[in-house]
């Protein structure tokens, strides 16, 4: 399956070279390849494997993301490759992420191809998604700047795990971003994760400074990760580094892949953890990975009015790979109503940071 394609962001190093594209920096020898299983080299120099390749695609609503706060209701190509650069124990993509592509199904598109299949399936954006984007980065930021001069917009579903310069380069060319930020501390984020707390932080912060949209996600493992003490912290930590307007969304973990034999948290213990975060000072606080929680409206803070209503799943396609569903506990919003008054609340005139058309 390997399109080979030149490598960015990489060194030579005693006799082998040096990944610079995120904090793992691998030391690959010739004919291996790094951990993400998409970056391998060849006779001295650093190809990336999946350049073009793409496992999944398919359309659906932004707030699948979850994106709830830019351009709401508006429509994605949502793409996906191979490889990832860390190995969370209950990844819900992982045949994508695990390695063994070789012979696995998937499809060639040159970037001018993804634009033209995204704009003949009446997408209004680009979703870089299902797999670790980071890892397919020469690929994202070239088709990614093509999108752009056909006037569709660029989204980036990530765990921000990249080293500062390559990052820098990508986020020129997205405009709004879901980082993962998967626990507040780096025991978890090395036990459960195998990577380490402080470049994700980095990035959102890189992110917010370009004047990217951005929201985070929390996934919530049961009894891992949940604690209020690492709520709390993380919680200030969004509050004082990219504000209070911040859309932050606590994720259902559930019980899957190598996480199977830990209890998903309950529904009424994540509305405890929203509660707790809007106490601490965020304004939108979002339930996800299940339909079940009430906790997907958009209301004002300022007077409680119905800002933004989501609701329904069942009009959109499911995607398997293989026979797999594909990030099968990411709920879909196809019915979006958006109530504001330009950017404002309609009733009491409070501004938001919410991006419309
Ligand atoms: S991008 Fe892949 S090869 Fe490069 S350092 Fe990270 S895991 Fe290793």
């Amino acid at each position: 399956m390997e399109a080979l394609s030149p490598a960015r962001w990489w060194e030579r190093e005693a006799g082998a070279v040096r990944c610079l594209l995120c904090p793992r920096t691998c030391i690959i020898k010739d004919g291996k390849i790094g951990f993400c299983m998409v970056r391998r080299n060849i006779g001295g120099s650093l190809f990336s494997t999946n350049y073009g390749i793409v496992s999944v695609s398919t359309i659906d609503n932004i707030e699948k993301k979850p994106i709830f706060h830019f351009l709401p209701g508006s429509k994605l190509y949502s793409v996906g490759s191979f490889g990832c650069n860390l190995r969370c124990l209950y990844c819900q993509n992982y045949p994508l992420v695990e390695g063994g592509f070789e012979a696995a199904p998937h499809r060639r598109l040159p970037p001018r191809d993804l634009v033209s299949e995204a704009i003949s399936r009446g997408a209004d954006g680009i979703a870089w998604t299902f797999n670790e984007p980071i890892v397919w980065s020469e690929y994202v930021i070239e088709t990614s700047r093509l999108a752009h001069k056909e006037g569709l917009y660029c989204m980036l579903n990530t765990n921000g795990y990249i080293m500062d310069g390559p990052r820098d380069e990508l986020l020129e060319v997205v405009d709004a971003i879901k980082v993962d930020i998967k626990g507040f501390s780096n025991r978890f984020y090395n036990e459960v994760c195998g990577g380490s707390l402080g470049p994700v932080l980095r990035t959102c912060r890189a992110a917010l400074g370009k004047g990217i949209h951005i929201e985070i996600a929390y996934p919530v493992v049961r009894g891992m990760n949940d604690s209020p003490d690492e709520i709390g912290r993380f919680c200030e930590w969004v509050r004082l580094n990219l504000g209070s307007e911040t859309p932050v969304h606590f994720i259902m973990v559930h019980s899957f892949h190598r996480i199977a034999f830990n209890a998903e948290i309950k529904l009424e213990d994540l509305e405890k953890i929203r509660i707790s975060a809007i106490q601490s000072g965020l304004n939108y606080v979002y339930i996800g990975g299940t339909t079940k929680s009430p906790a997907q409206n958009t209301y004002c803070p300022g007077c409680g009015d119905l800002l933004i209503s989501r609701a329904g799943d069942a009009s959109a396609e499911k995607v398997y790979y293989k026979d797999q569903q594909v990030s099968r506990f990411c709920p879909s919003r196809s019915d979006v109503r958006v109530m504001l008054s330009g950017r404002s609340c309609p009733r009491c005139g409070r501004a938001t940071a919410i991006v419309t058309k």
